[in-house]
C-alpha cells in the first residue's frame, strides 16, 4: 500500500526542474551476450538487483505529487528478467497511485512475448524501446522473433522504437544492406522512431577503451557517411533520434541533467555507467528515505576527479565519457578526437532537427 497521505518525506518542484526521465536500474543480469556489452565488468562489480519497497514507491509518488510527470524508465541488464519488480512499480503508480504515468522499457525484446499478460494489462501506459542491430543483429547480439514481437505490440497499439548501436569501427556500418534491413521493418510495422547510437566506447573487465579516439577512426569520413545515412532514413519517412535526442539537445551533466538514475544501492546518479561503482562523489542524492536530490551542480568531490582536459572541454555538458576517464586509470582523453566527435555530433543533431521541422522531404519543398 502506498503512503499516499502525509508522507514525512517530500520533494520540491524546483528539485525537479527540467527532469524528463526517472530511470530505474533494475539489475545487471541478461539473457544475451552482446558483443560490445560490458557485462563482465558489471558481474565483477556485483551490482545488486532493485527490490521494490515502500521507499521506492514513496519516492516516485513524491515526484508526481509535485506536479512533475517525468517518464519512468526501466534499464538493465535485460529489464524483463526483472518483471516482478517492474510490475510492482507500475501497479503502485497506476492502480494504487492513480497516476497516468508513462513507463519506458528498454529491452532486448526477446522476452516480450513471454510476458504478454503484463503488456496486455498495462498497454496504455507503456513505451517499449527494443535494442536491435538489424543487419548486425546476429553478429552483435542474438536473433529472436522480432516480427512476431513487433506484430504483438502493433496489435496492442503500444508505442515503440528500435534502438540501433552503430558499429563505428566497421566500414560496412552504413551500407545499403543495413539501410534496407531498417526500412523493411519500418514499412511493415508501426514503429514510432529509430534511435541511433554511435558506438563510442567499450568497457572490458579491467580497462576502458574509447573507440572513437582511436587513430584508425577518421571522424570526418565517419560523420560524412553517417549524415548521408540519416538523410536517407529521413527521406524514407523514418523518425530518427540520435543518442535519444529527437527535437533538441537537452542534456546537461553540470546543471539539472534531464535524467536521474535510481540505483539498487539506494542512491541517485546522473548516468548508468557508474552506478555499480557506488562512487559517492558523483551521487545526486538518495531515493531511500530521507529523500535528497541535488541536481543543479556538480559536487566539488566529483569535480576533483574529472580530468583537466574534460573540465576545460566545451563539450563537457553533454559528454558522459568524462565519468569513465575519471574512474579508470588510463591515458588522458584526446580532445582532438573525443571533443571533435561531439562537435560533429552536435552538427549532425542540428542538421537532423532542421530536417525534422518538416514531416517529409515533400513537405519541405512545399508539396
Ligand atoms: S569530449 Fe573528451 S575531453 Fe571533452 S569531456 Fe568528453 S572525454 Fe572529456
Amino acid at each position: 500500500m502506498l503512503p499516499t497521505e502525509c508522507s514525512p518525506y517530500k520533494l520540491e518542484r524546483n528539485d525537479l526542474e527540467n527532469l524528463k526521465d526517472v530511470s530505474i536500474y533494475v539489475g545487471g543480469a541478461c539473457n544475451f551476450n552482446c558483443r560490445y556489452c560490458d557485462r563482465d565488468f558489471i558481474k565483477k562489480t556485483g551490482v545488486q538487483k532493485m527490490e521494490f519497497d515502500q521507499d521506492l514507491a514513496a519516492f516516485l509518488l513524491a515526484i508526481y505529487q509535485t506536479g512533475a510527470e517525468p517518464m519512468i524508465s526501466f534499464h538493465g541488464g535485460e529489464t524483463l528478467l526483472y518483471i516482478d519488480t517492474i510490475k510492482k512499480i507500475v501497479k503502485s503508480m497506476v492502480d494504487e497511485g492513480g497516476f497516468n504515468a508513462r513507463f519506458y522499457i528498454q529491452t532486448n525484446g526477446s522476452l516480450i512475448l513471454k510476458n504478454a499478460e503484463f503488456f496486455r494489462q498495462y498497454k496504455d501506459y507503456l513505451y517499449v524501446s527494443i535494442s536491435y542491430d538489424f543487419h548486425f543483429q546476429l553478429e552483435n547480439r542474438t536473433e529472436f522473433g522480432i516480427h512476431e514481437t513487433l506484430q504483438f505490440l502493433d496489435d496492442l497499439n503500444i508505442d515503440k522504437q528500435l534502438q540501433y548501436v552503430i558499429p563505428t569501427n566497421r566500414k560496412e556500418a552504413f551500407d545499403v544492406e543495413v539501410f534496407s534491413s531498417i526500412v523493411n521493418l519500418y514499412k511493415k510495422y508501426r514503429i514510432n522512431s529509430l534511435n541511433l547510437i554511435l558506438l563510442r566506447h567499450q568497457r572490458g573487465l579491467e580497462e576502458f577503451k574509447t573507440i572513437i579516439a582511436g587513430d584508425d577512426v577518421d571522424l570526418k569520413r565517419l560523420f560524412s557517411s553517417f549524415l548521408q545515412f540519416v538523410q536517407l532514413l529521413y527521406v524514407s519517412g523514418i523518425n530518427v533520434a540520435l543518442d535519444g535526442h529527437s527535437q533538441e539537445i537537452d542534456k546537461d551533466y553540470y546543471s539539472n541533467h534531464k535524467q536521474v538514475v535510481l540505483a539498487p544501492d539506494g542512491y541517485i546518479y546522473p548516468e548508468y555507467q557508474f552506478i555499480e561503482y557506488k562512487y559517492p562523489e558523483f551521487r545526486l542524492g538518495q531515493w531511500r528515505a530521507p529523500f535528497k536530490l541535488e541536481r543543479n551542480h556538480f559536487r566539488p568531490e566529483g569535480l576533483a576527479k574529472i580530468r583537466p582536459q574534460c573540465i576545460q572541454c566545451p563539450k563537457r555538458n553533454v559528454c558522459g565519457l568524462q565519468y569513465y576517464y575519471a574512474m579508470f586509470d588510463m591515458d588522458p582523453p584526446r580532445p582532438d578526437k573525443c571533443s571533435s566527435f561531439y562537435s560533429y555530433m552536435e552538427f549532425s543533431l542540428n542538421h537532423l532537427f532542421k530536417l525534422k521541422r518538416h514531416r517529409s522531404l515533400l513537405e519541405s519543398i512545399g508539396i
